[in-house]
């Protein structure tokens, strides 16, 4: 709540003025300069030649050079877009595709939904009249399985493919089939002289691939599509001078927050980009910069904290592209969103701590880790370029010189980490029988394949043999959710307790729902100790759910959506509920409810027969139960492992014999999270294929 606050908002409120308005006349004319100022734009010509001359293409350009937001437009200029076609672009991170496309529909100067939209899970905000749409390259995988020819597209950007995410892993091989059987498609019409259709009866032509990256490295994607032409788009890079520090940091934290003050105090004007490893981290050391220039003198203080990170609230993400006030320095504390993903104007200075926040997913164990790690060199290497778009720049790494040559060249991808019973089903959905020989870029291991493999038959989406259990599989594959999550609707529907099912999985989708702050500590937990139930996770987060509407409906008047989050705020403020998570569980509760209604599931609820749910979660979390042993620390069924239940769950301290759980992570201890009380005795009842009773 500081003054600097209020000033930036006002700014944030002047980006958007009235169209008519001479300020927003010298607002078009600036944006229609930064477009042309960029490296990207002078090579325009170029490059739809290219697209038209090459089905495939890829293109690596320094990060910052207009790529992302620029080539879309390019090609809706040129007239890919002609007949109602669009050009999609998938990102791998939703911050990224909400905030670029928010970012192009204000260049193209129209309403966001319209010309430009995004599609992220749980949030789509295209039209029939949208052209460009940006979406996460999950959703273009999920739209794949309603539309295998992606016959709306005539052109498919995967952007950030540097990134290796596992989805975009999986996309860069469907896409090489899709346009195959488009090109197919389109042959054999001109042999027979009519014309085939696609989805919803849509003229089928050839599809166009731009694969975009921003590591020099192009070529495992050239080779990888039989060896496709590689264009390199030249940036405006400046000189970076690199600072290490003499010893290694114990307290990084502690060593950024002094940096990010020394360079403010000594420095020439410019922003700071400080990258850090996740969301709580970024807040704390923003309460710490605030706290630290209370100390400073009054004409010192003019240093603007800001974050980005993926949780952030999309009203909240664009702030930081927004100028300081004239005075004040940005410091804008980011997870590696912004390496290459969006770029921020102004940044002159980078703090690079060196680390990463990195899951990895142990097959054979069933459980993941969330550590925090060395970042690799290519990580390093874009971090401190991102000092350098504007000008001459400076990066301090927070480690000693020496460190850097050990780092790894580049990251592991994902799909070697990571857990595959999402893509799997998705792939068999698709119609992809044959895994271990499907054409990754790079292939997973074969344990964690056949691992998945079996998961996915013991929840019922594949048979023994590996096929598509219908319509159980098709069901569970079509719902964006994870397999489990998706398993539990299904069976909730059986054991007429979707309502209360719906609402957990919806529940379970956010992060921490309980806020938690550590200057109330003792009001947060009393007040978290009214809705917590004896029986576990699952059915305190329904209380909360519940009450909140209950609350919601008494005071409802009108319907305006504005009236409704501010009394949900009410609310969540008294109750120490994350009033942000609360609004995300929400919407994920409306969007699935719709799903399983579209499937023609009747959503009937249980009442107040907890113990039918109870059973419910039991059969459809069985693959994660754990049994307390004598000492007080559990055992994973599933995998042997010694587990404690972790601090935050409402069993901490009642540890009842036997547990249904939903995550496994490792982090100091092997912590199981998410937990309900079950009788033993129903695993075998409930999944006898899976738990034998004992003779
Ligand atoms: P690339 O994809 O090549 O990394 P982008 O197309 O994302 O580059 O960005 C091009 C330029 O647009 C950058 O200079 C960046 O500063 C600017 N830009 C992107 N998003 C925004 C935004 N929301 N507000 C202001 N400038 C932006
Ligand atoms: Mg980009």
């Amino acid at each position: 709540p500081s003054m600097a606050q209020g000033k930036l908002k006002s700014s944030v409120l002047n980006s958007k003025p009235n169209p008519k308005s001479p300020v927003a006349s010298r607002f078009r004319q600036k944006i229609a300069e930064h477009r042309k100022s960029l490296p990207i734009a002078s090579v325009e010509k170029r490059l739809i030649e290219e697209v038209h001359k090459n089905d495939i293409l890829i293109i690596v350009g320094e990060t910052g050079s207009g790529k992302t937001t620029q080539l879309p437009q390019f090609l809706f200029n040129a007239g890919f877009c002609r007949e109602g076609k669009m050009v999609g672009i998938s990102q791998p991170r939703r911050i990224a595709a909400v905030t670029v496309a928010k970012r192009v529909a204000e260049e193209c100067d129209v309403q966001l939904g319209q010309r430009v939209g995004y599609s992220i899970r749980f949030d789509d905000t295209t039209s029939s009249s949208t052209r460009l749409k940006y979406m996460t390259d999950g959703f273009l995988l999920r739209e794949a399985l309603l539309d295998p020819l992606l016959s709306r597209y005539s052109v498919i950007i995967v952007d950030e493919a540097h990134e290796r995410t596992v989805h975009t892993d999986v996309l860069l091989a469907l896409l090489k089939k899709v346009q195959r059987a488009r090109s197919k498609a389109v042959n054999e019409r001109s042999e027979n002289g009519d014309v085939l259709r696609g989805c919803q009866g849509r003229k089928v032509s050839p599809l166009k691939l731009i694969i975009m990256s921003a590591s020099l490295n192009a070529r495992v994607f050239s080779e990888y599509y039989g060896g496709a032409k590689a264009l390199h788009v030249q940036g405006r890079q400046f000189p970076v001078d690199i600072y290490y520090t003499v010893h290694p940091e114990s307290d990084y934290v502690d060593a950024a927050l002094v940096t990010i003050f020394q360079i403010h105090l000594e420095e020439k004007p410019g922003d700071i980009l400080v990258f850090l490893t996740g969301q709580d981290e970024i807040e704390s050391v923003e309460r710490l910069v605030q706290e630290r220039l209370q100390h400073l003198p009054e004409d010192k203080r003019k240093l603007l904290p800001l974050t980005i990170f993926s949780t952030l609230p999309s009203e909240q993400q664009m702030r930081v592209f927004a100028p300081a006030p004239i005075g004040f320095r940005k410091v804008v504390l980011a997870t590696n969103i912004a390496e290459t993903s969006i770029t921020i104007p102004g940044i002159r200075y980078v703090v690079d701590p060196g680390l990463v926040k990195a899951r990895t997913y142990f097959p054979n164990k069933g459980m993941e880790t969330l550590d925090v790690i060395p970042a690799s060199k290519a990580q390093a290497l874009q971090r401190s370029g991102r000092a350098g778009r504007e000008g001459p720049g400076k990066c301090y790494r927070l480690y000693p010189e020496r460190e850097f040559e050990k780092l790894e060249d580049s990251t592991k991808p994902e799909i070697k980490r990571c857990n595959l019973s999402n893509v799997i089903l998705q792939l068999k959905a698709l119609g992809i029988d044959d895994i271990v020989g499907f054409d990754f870029i790079d292939k997973p291991s074969r344990g964690a394949i056949v691992k998945a493999l079996e998961e996915l038959s013991l929840l019922g989406a594949l048979t023994d043999d590996g096929k598509l259990e219908k319509p159980a599989g098709d069901q569970m594959a079509r719902l964006p959710l994870d397999p489990v999550y998706s398993r539990a609707l299904i069976l909730a529907n059986q054991f007429n307790c979707l309502e209360e099912m719906l609402i957990t999985v919806a529940m379970l989708t956010v992060e921490s729902i309980f806020y938690d702050p550590r200057e109330k500590r003792e009001e947060a937990r009393t007040s978290k100790n009214h809705f917590a139930s004896v029986e576990g996770d699952h059915l305190t987060y329904l209380s909360v759910y519940r009450e909140s509407n209950e609350f919601l409906e008494k005071r409802k008047t009108e319907n305006s959506e504005a009236k409704v989050d501010k009394i949900m705020g009410k609310w969540c403020k008294d109750n120490f509920v994350n009033s942000r998570s609360l609004k995300h569980a929400r919407d994920t509760y409306r969007q699935i409810r719709g799903n399983v209604e579209q499937m023609g599931f009747n959503v009937s609820s249980c009442g107040n027969d907890m113990l039918e749910f109870r059973r419910c979660l039991a059969a459809s979390f069985f693959l994660k139960a754990a049994q307390r042993q004598m000492d007080g620390t559990y055992r994973a069924l599933e995998s042997g492992e010694t587990v404690l239940i972790h601090p935050t769950s409402v069993l901490f301290r009642s540890k009842p014999e036997c547990v249904i759980f939903n995550e496994l992570m490792q982090t100091s201890e092997k912590y199981i999270k998410n937990l309900t009380r079950i009788d033993p005795l129903w695993l075998a009842e409930l999944a006898p294929h899976h738990y034998k009773t004992e003779e």
